[in-house]
């Protein structure tokens, strides 16, 4: 599947009825003031000479299909003219689950929308609550069938270490989404922003954050379940800026979270192939020439790692032409000693 460059458009709280206890879109976003239409047309006038034909604008850090009606036709309609000459191809918009609705899901499709965001963020009711969030998880299913209903591509969004939210909750919401089968998902460990409810509970003790290590583990854990249900995962962890990194008060926030996720995945899976590996050997590992990289970790973690854990003398990462996430042992000296 290709997809468009996403050029998002932050609305940050527009439409939101509740606070969600660790979110500020403000800081996230970098985004200080209400967006208008002719914000949205000037964005996209001066984005396109850049951007090229085709690209996707993107609503996001708000709850669109709650904001008033005709305000939302005002930002769609600002995007139209780009629609017309091509120049944009699609839209898409991130809202929550209980937004959703046949009247809101008309004037979507009236202006252009093809793919809507949900912040689903978790399918446990003790955990929703918890995050002030404002809705339980029954609004996920019927929200996501009338979607497919109007014929709208899913994004499902969920998050990790949320107040009262254990790594099996996060499991079970995996679960529960990968059932819904959307066609891709965004995971958000959670990190405490300044100025959030959170950052107050964090505070005063109240809310203990993720470590960096657990975010990851337990993201490699999901990732795993997503690819095993071939459903995309589209983005792990917030988006890096100067602001947010300033604004981060605890929690596991890195800028490349996602490749620390991904390659904590190929060490699970190198793990596998390891075990029968006898200590003392000279081991050779191939991955696909581009995941090189993932498959070694940040400053050779990975190697290391497996090196130490299981005795190896040697191990070598190479490159041969397979699929991603695959990992084939293609040698293992000592294997082949036993075997001969
Ligand atoms: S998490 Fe979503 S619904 Fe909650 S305040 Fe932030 S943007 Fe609004």
């Amino acid at each position: 599947m290709t997809r468009n460059r996403i050029l998002p458009i932050f609305v940050p709280h527009r439409g939101c009825p509740h606070q969600c206890v660790f979110c500020d879109q403000r800081t996230i976003s970098g985004c200080h003031r209400p967006v208008t239409a002719a914000d949205v047309t000037r964005m996209l006038t001066e984005a396109l000479p850049l951007s090229g034909q085709g690209i996707e604008v993107a609503f996001y850090g708000g709850s669109f299909t709650a904001i008033p009606a005709e305000q939302q036709q005002e930002l769609l309609d600002a995007v139209e003219p780009f629609l017309q000459t091509g120049a944009v191809a699609s839209v898409r918009v991130s809202t929550r689950p209980d937004a959703i609705t046949p009247e809101a899901l008309e004037c979507l499709r009236r202006g252009g929308v093809c793919t809507v965001e949900l912040g689903c963020q978790s399918m446990d009711d003790v955990v929703l609550n918890a995050s002030g969030r404002g809705h339980g998880r029954e609004v996920v299913a019927p929200a996501v069938a009338l979607l497919r209903q109007y014929g709208f591509s899913v994004i499902l969004q969920m998050m990790t270490g949320l107040p009262e939210q254990t790594d099996k909750s996060a499991l079970e919401t995996a679960h529960a989404l990968a059932a819904l089968q959307p066609d891709g998902v965004r995971l958000y460990p959670t990190v405490v922003v300044r100025g959030t409810v959170l950052a107050e509970r964090y505070a005063d003790g109240s809310y203990r954050p993720q470590t960096l290590e657990e975010a990851t583990a337990l993201g490699a854990e999901l990732l795993e379940l997503f690819l095993h249900h071939a459903i995309p995962m589209l983005r792990i962890g917030l988006q890096p800026s100067e602001e947010l990194a300033q604004s981060v008060v605890a929690g596991p926030y890195h800028p490349a979270l996602g490749e620390l996720v991904k390659s904590r995945v190929y060490r699970n899976r190198a793990q596998v192939l390891l075990e029968t590996v006898p200590p003392g050997s000279d081991v050779v590992l191939a991955v696909a020439p581009n995941r090189i990289s993932l498959m070694t970790g940040q400053k050779r973690c990975n190697v290391h790692w497996l090196r130490q854990r299981y005795g190896l003398h040697s191990l070598r990462i190479v490159p041969e032409p397979m699929e991603d996430w695959e990992i084939r042992l293609q040698s293992s000296e000592s294997l082949d000693k036993i075997n001969r």
